[in-house]
């Protein structure tokens, strides 16, 4: 890996941080707050959140065996994707390559900050080649990005290829793992110790069943969480959702009952969509959906709309021909789907 100097932005790297009030007085002994220009009426929610999400790092630090200084968290995943360019990439100058097809946020956020996205198609097993991603790679290449399992193609990214370029490339690797808690297979949260170059994302928003309180997981070794903190909005992660993410990790043994359910009803579902007249071929599935192609995706997209059911038609992205994405929901949502499409 280069060194970390020479991948991050010089802006970046020299930026002094804003310091708000909540990071200059960090204890909790205190009494009384006239520092921040808060209202002193309606509390809680009168007082600015931990700049830091310093408790809720506790908890996720024990839970996913890492450390809280290589935890950085974002208002959702989203986040965290964008920081990736703001903080490697200068823009017209530097690029990132990537799987194709995969989750269509790196490309877009790639566009937002100027920055070229460059797509290294896979096979039609959805797999890639790590020499076709490294061939990609040139002088100003900064970021490679992997989604394991993969959206929309639903498979675990064979691990050889990640380790690969991890171990060829030398700027930084991002393994977005949203799907990690359906995928069987292990983390590579395991190797962020041993690989400076390392960034995995992780979220609340599937697994958890927290889309709604926006917040995504970045993990690093600490040099890079420390300039995701030194670019990221002052209170990124708003109260509220600080609070409620507490509250839930702390019930977090229910998050493997409903994964058990998800993997449940995921071989179900996917054996009843194999037999239906409008299916061509189901992909394998490492997540809480699946792709399946079919005879005429728009025509079955437009029927289940009328039906009163959404899935995402994928049909326009590359490998996906014909292919509708369809996300496990519970047992009577499935049913209601699979009845809908028996009568086609
Ligand atoms: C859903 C999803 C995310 C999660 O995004 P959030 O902003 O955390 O909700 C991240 N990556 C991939 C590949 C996803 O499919």
């Amino acid at each position: 890996m280069k060194k970390l100097e020479e991948l991050v932005r010089p802006n970046i790297w020299s930026l002094s941080p804003y310091t708000s009030a909540r990071d200059e007085y960090q204890g909790k002994d205190a009494k009384v707050f006239l520092d921040a220009n808060e209202n002193p009426y309606n509390d809680p929610v009168n007082r600015y959140p931990d700049p830091l999400q310093r408790e809720l790092k506790q908890r996720i630090s024990v839970i996913k065996g890492v450390p809280a200084d290589s935890i950085f968290f974002g208002n959702g995943s989203d986040e965290a994707i964008d920081l990736m360019y703001r903080i490697f990439c200068r823009p017209g100058i530097d690029n990132a390559v990537a799987i194709e097809p995969t989750y269509g946020m790196y490309g877009v956020c790639a566009d937002i900050n100027d920055v070229e996205y460059r797509r290294v198609l896979m096979d039609e097993n959805f797999q890639p080649d790590a020499d076709k991603l490294l061939a990609a790679v040139d002088a100003n290449t900064k970021l490679i990005f992997f989604c394991s399992p993969n959206n929309p193609s639903g498979n675990n990214i064979d691990r050889s290829v990640i380790d690969k370029v991890l171990d060829s490339f030398d700027g930084i690797v991002i393994v977005d793992e949203a799907y990690i808690d359906f995928a069987g297979v292990p983390s590579y949260l395991r190797q962020l110790e041993s690989r400076p170059n390392l960034i995995v994302l992780q979220t609340f928003s599937k697994a958890w069943g927290m889309a709604g309180i926006r917040l995504g997981m970045a993990f690093a070794q600490p040099e890079i969480i420390g300039i995701m903190n030194k670019v990221k909005y002052p209170y990124n992660i708003n109260m509220l959702t600080q609070q409620r993410a507490i509250e839930e990790v702390m019930q977090h043994d229910r998050v493997k009952n409903w994964v058990d359910s998800i993997l449940k009803e995921r071989t179900r579902l996917m054996d009843e969509f194999r037999k239906l007249n409008c299916t061509i071929k189901v992909y394998p599935s490492d997540a809480n959906f699946f792709l399946a192609r079919v005879k005429d995706a728009t025509a079955t997209y437009n029927y289940l709309v009328d039906c009163g059911i959404i899935v995402r038609n994928r049909s326009k992205i590359a490998l996906c021909g014909n292919s509708l994405r369809v996300t496990i929901g519970t047992a009577p949502e499935n049913n209601a789907l699979l009845d809908a499409l028996k009568k086609v």
